[in-house]
C-alpha cells in the first residue's frame, strides 16, 4: 500500500521493480538501493537574541560512479533523513537519464527558513559548509538551491567553502547569483527543458504543436517558463494555470477565453508563485477552484506545482481529449493515476526526464566555472535543447524497444548507465 511508504521506501520500491525487469545481479541491486555515504551533523547558531540554537543537518551521497555527486540543499521544518535519502537516489537517476557526468546527492537542514533573520540564515549556511567542506567540492559533491534555499544562500556557501580551502572555488555550488558565478538561462532552464521534451513527444505522437492546448498546474519558476515556452516555442495555447494563493490559503485556476498570456501573468505574480487575483480578474481572467485545471478540455497536462497532485481522486476529472502529460514537478502522479494513464494510452514524460533541464543547466554552470568563461544565454539554451532532445529520445527508444511505459524506460536507461559506469570503474569485479 503505497500511501504507507515513506519517500525512501517508495524510491527503493521503484528501484526494485526495475532491477527485476533488468535482471540485475542481486549484489549490484543491493549496492544501488542504498546511498554510498551519509552525513548527519549538528550546527550551532548564535541567534539574534543572543541565544544558541542547534540545528540538525544532513548530506546523503547516493552514487558517484558517473561523476561528482550533485543535488540540492533543502531547508524544511519536516525534513527527515529518509526524505534526503530518497531525493539523493532520484538525483542519481535524473543525472544519468540526462546523460550528464554527475552522480546523485541531496542535503538538508531541519528548519523553517521563514522564521530566521538574514544573519541567522547566513550563519546556518556557513555552519553547514563548516561541517561538510572536506566532503564536498567541484570534484566530489556539488550542492544547489532547493526547497527553502535560494541563490543568495548559495553565494554564502560558496564564500565559506572558498575561505575553508583558501581558494576562490565558484564550482563548489551551482544556482549562484549572476555576477557571482551563476549561469545565464538558469531561470528558464527547467520550464524550457519541459517544453523541449513536449516538442519531441508531439513529433513522436504526430501532433501539430500549433493546434495543441495545455493546462498547467502551478505558476512558479517551472510553470512560468513552461507556459511561456508552450506559447512562444511551440506556438500552442495555454488554457489555464493554477496557483496556490498564500493570502487566501487555497489554490485557484486562472483561465482566459483567448488562452492565458504568460508574459502578462508574470507581471502580476509574486516571488512565491501567487497570482494577484484582483488584477487577473480586472484583465478578464476567469477564476475557478484550484483543481479545475485538471478537468479542462485540453490535449496536454503539465503538472508543475508539487507532488501527488494527479491522484486517484483528481484523475476522475480528466478530459478524454488529453493525449500527453509532461511532469514538470517532482512526483506529481501517484501510482493509481499512473495506472490510469497506462490503461488509457496517455503518453507520459516522467518527471526525472521532463524536469532535468534544471540540473543540466547546473552542470553547464559548473563547466563555465571551471573554464572561468561564461556563455551567452542563447548558447546555454541551445546546449540545453540538444541535451534534453537526446535524453528524451534515449528513453523513447528504450520504451519502444522493450515495449514498456515511459517511466519504466527512463528508470531502465538511468540504472543501466550507472551500472555500466560502476562496471567500467571495476567496482563490480572486486578489482577496484
Ligand atoms: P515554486 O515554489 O517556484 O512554484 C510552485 C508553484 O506551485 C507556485 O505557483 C504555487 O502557488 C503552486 N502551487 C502550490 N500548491 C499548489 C496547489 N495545490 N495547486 C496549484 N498550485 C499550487 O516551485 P518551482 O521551482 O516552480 O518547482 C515546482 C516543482 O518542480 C516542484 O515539484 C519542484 O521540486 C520541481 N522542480 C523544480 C526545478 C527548478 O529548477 N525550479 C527543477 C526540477 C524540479
Amino acid at each position: 500500500m503505497s500511501e504507507q511508504l515513506n519517500a525512501f521506501e517508495m524510491a527503493q520500491k521503484q528501484f526494485d521493480a526495475v532491477a527485476k525487469q533488468l535482471n540485475l545481479d542481486p549484489g549490484i541491486a543491493e549496492t544501488l538501493r542504498w546511498p554510498m555515504r551519509e552525513f548527519s551533523f549538528r550546527i550551532p547558531v548564535r541567534m539574534d537574541d543572543g541565544s544558541l540554537r542547534v540545528f540538525q543537518g544532513f548530506r546523503v551521497q547516493h552514487n558517484d560512479a558517473r561523476g561528482p555527486n550533485k543535488g540540492g540543499i533543502r531547508f524544511a521544518a519536516d525534513e527527515t533523513l529518509d526524505t534526503v535519502r530518497a531525493l539523493s537516489m532520484w538525483m542519481t537517476w535524473k543525472c544519468a537519464v540526462a546523460d550528464i557526468p554527475l552522480g546523485g546527492s541531496k542535503g538538508g537542514i531541519i528548519v523553517d527558513p521563514s522564521a530566521l533573520s538574514t544573519t541567522e540564515k547566513e550563519s546556518l549556511c556557513r555552519g553547514w559548509v563548516q561541517n561538510m567542506w572536506r566532503n564536498i567540492g567541484p570534484r566530489q559533491d556539488v550542492p544547489a538551491p532547493d526547497v527553502g534555499t535560494n541563490p543568495q544562500m548559495m553565494g554564502w556557501m560558496m564564500d565559506e567553502y572558498s575561505k575553508q580551502v583558501g581558494q576562490f572555488t565558484p564550482g563548489v555550488v551551482t544556482g549562484k547569483p549572476l555576477g557571482s558565478g551563476g549561469s545565464l538561462g538558469r531561470t528558464e532552464a527547467t520550464g524550457y527543458g519541459v517544453i523541449y521534451t513536449v516538442r519531441e513527444a508531439m513529433k513522436h505522437l504526430k501532433l501539430d504543436s500549433t493546434k495543441m492546448v495545455a493546462a498547467i498546474q502551478g505558476f512558479g519558476n517551472v510553470a512560468q517558463y513552461a507556459a511561456i515556452g508552450f506559447v512562444e516555442i511551440l506556438g500552442g495555447k495555454v488554457a489555464c494555470v493554477s496557483c496556490y494563493d498564500r493570502h487566501e490559503k487555497k489554490a485557484f485556476t486562472y483561465s482566459h477565453k483567448d488562452g492565458i498570456d504568460p508574459r502578462f501573468l508574470l507581471t502580476i505574480v509574486d516571488p512565491y508563485g501567487t497570482i494577484d487575483k484582483a488584477k487577473a480578474q480586472e484583465a478578464g481572467y476567469v477564476v475557478e477552484d484550484g483543481d479545475a485545471w485538471l478537468g479542462k478540455d485540453v490535449d496536454v497536462l503539465i503538472p508543475a506545482a508539487k507532488e501527488g497532485q494527479v491522484n486517484a481522486e483528481t484523475i476522475k476529472k480528466i478530459s478524454k481529449r488529453v493525449k500527453l502529460v509532461a511532469e514538470g514537478a517532482n512526483g506529481p502522479t501517484t501510482p493509481e493515476a499512473d495506472e490510469f494513464f497506462k490503461k488509457n494510452n496517455i503518453f507520459v514524460i516522467p518527471d526525472f526526464l521532463c524536469n532535468a533541464g534544471g540540473v543540466t543547466c547546473s552542470y553547464f554552470e559548473s563547466v563555465q566555472n571551471d573554464m572561468n568563461f561564461y556563455w551567452p544565454k542563447e548558447e546555454v539554451l541551445q546546449k540545453l535543447d540538444q541535451k534534453m532532445t537526446v535524453a528524451f529520445h534515449g528513453v523513447l527508444d528504450m520504451a519502444l524497444e522493450k515495449k514498456v511505459y515511459m517511466r519504466d524506460a527512463a528508470y531502465m536507461v538511468a540504472i543501466s548507465r550507472v551500472v555500466k559506469a560502476m562496471e567500467l570503474r571495476g567496482w563490480l569485479t572486486g578489482e577496484a
